[in-house]
């Protein structure tokens, strides 16, 4: 079977090991010209990780890994107002990785056989009697048994195949940014823990990194879901007045091209498959950062997928199946993380209030239980979703 994957993110190149692994013919293609070098950090646990495991790349996700086992709420002033313990949170292992190294351990891991295609954008799709054929960007046409839109939250074979991009997209009133920068004194004053300002309506997340610089994430309120077209300028004046070390990262701003910038978002598809083509990750299900799990879904998505695609009598049957496994699961954690925004980011000081006094008790062991699955949603593993197929995985302590 040949397969066109677009998009060489993490659930494009997760698929791409797991169908070349299967026996499959694959061509990624990607817009960007290379790996894509914006960043921010990833918690990654759950069924992603038992994928990971699964497909033999734990202990290379291990070495590209950080270890936080903290999280420190910080006033305006630094001083740290609530502790989250990171290892009880997660149900099991949690390992924090900077996106471009998920990317990178997946890519060096693929098999010689799988062609990646950088610098070239999937343009169009046209269905035929037992295939599809895909246009790329600079004309060349790709005959295919499948395609896979695994190109993100904005995915251009959704548009393609399914329909304009407001029919799917849900906005959640927040922009959010990521970028690294190098600041010896926000290193120095994050690096014992993964530290998030204790603000309203407007927060910036710091990892301290091992090569000295620092990422930070940063998430906003606002009603119009348009991205501004100068995002340096927008992140200095959505986030002045926060005290403590964030004007020193304002001070850092990288170029607009080194500036992730999105809305913060979700996708709901009616359906994810249609003949010879299929969504898979942010493109049919974003759960958004909210969630903390889209990378995890992504890959375990991919991981449900190729095994339909390994197992069932047709591809028609596969991508069916897949859906009907996996769907249940995204729909939860879309529910879950729409349920979390008031905590993700509290607007009023009293929501910043119950939030500090949530965290300090979900460090009382019997609480931890009830705090986790509010966060996270519903325990799922992998081999309860694939009945009978080998997931040796168990990276649950
Ligand atoms: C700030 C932030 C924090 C997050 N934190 C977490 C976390 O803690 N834990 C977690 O699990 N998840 C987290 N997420 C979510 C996670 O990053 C995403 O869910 C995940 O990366 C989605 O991967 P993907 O491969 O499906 O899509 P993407 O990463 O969007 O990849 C899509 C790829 O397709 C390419 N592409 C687009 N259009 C085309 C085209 N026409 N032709 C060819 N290629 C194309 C793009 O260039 C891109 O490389 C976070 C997200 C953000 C923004």
């Amino acid at each position: 079977m040949r397969t066109v994957i677009s998009g060489a993110g993490i659930s494009g190149l997760a698929l791409a090991h797991r169908l070349a692994a299967l026996g499959g013919e694959v061509v990624v293609v990607e817009r960007a010209p290379g790996p894509r070098p914006q960043g921010y950090m990833i918690d990654f646990f759950g069924p992603g990780l038992e994928a990971v495991e699964a497909m033999g790349l734990l202990p290379a996700f291990e070495r590209a890994a950080y270890d936080y086992p903290e999280g420190h709420l910080v006033g305006e002033d630094g001083r740290r107002r609530a502790t989250l313990r990171t290892k009880g949170f997660a149900r099991g292992r949690l390992l924090s990785l900077m996106r471009p190294d998920i990317e990178a351990v997946l890519a060096e891991h693929l098999p010689a056989e799988v062609e990646v295609r950088y610098g070239v954008a999937l343009t169009g799709v046209d269905e035929r009697a037992g295939g599809v054929a895909v246009t790329l960007s600079d004309g060349a046409v790709l005959e295919a048994d499948l395609l896979v839109g695994a190109d993100g939250i904005h995915s251009t074979v959704r548009r393609l195949v399914f329909g304009p991009e407001e029919r799917y997209l849900r906005y959640l009133g927040l922009h959010t940014a990521a970028f690294t920068f190098d600041a010896p004194d926000v290193h120095a004053a994050t690096r014992r823990a993964f530290c998030l300002t204790d603000s309203a309506d407007r927060q910036m997340g710091f990892y301290a990194l091992r090569n000295g610089r620092v990422a930070t994430f940063l998430v906003h309120r606002s009603a119009d879901p348009a991205l501004p077209d100068d995002p340096r300028e927008a992140i200095r004046r959505a986030y002045a007045g926060l005290g403590w070390v964030t004007p020193r990262a304002l001070e850092q701003i990288p170029p607009a091209e080194e500036i992730y910038y999105d809305q913060v978002a979700q996708i709901e598809t009616p359906r994810w498959s249609s003949g010879r083509t299929v969504l898979l990750g942010d493109a049919a299900y974003a759960v958004s950062l909210l969630a903390g799990q889209g990378a995890s879904l992504g890959i375990a998505g991919a991981y449900v997928l190729a095994d339909r695609l390994a197992h069932a009598p047709s591809i028609e049957e596969a991508t069916a199946g897949f859906e009907r496994m996996w769907r249940p699961v995204v729909e939860e954690r879309q529910r879950n993380a729409r349920s979390l925004a008031r905590w993700f980011l509290p607007s009023s000081r009293s929501d910043l209030r119950i939030r500090r006094v949530v965290l300090a008790l979900s460090r009382v062991p019997f609480v931890t239980g009830f705090v986790t699955s509010a966060l996270t949603g519903k325990d799922v593993r992998l081999a309860d979703i694939l009945p009978g197929t080998p997931v040796a995985a168990r990276t649950r302590p």
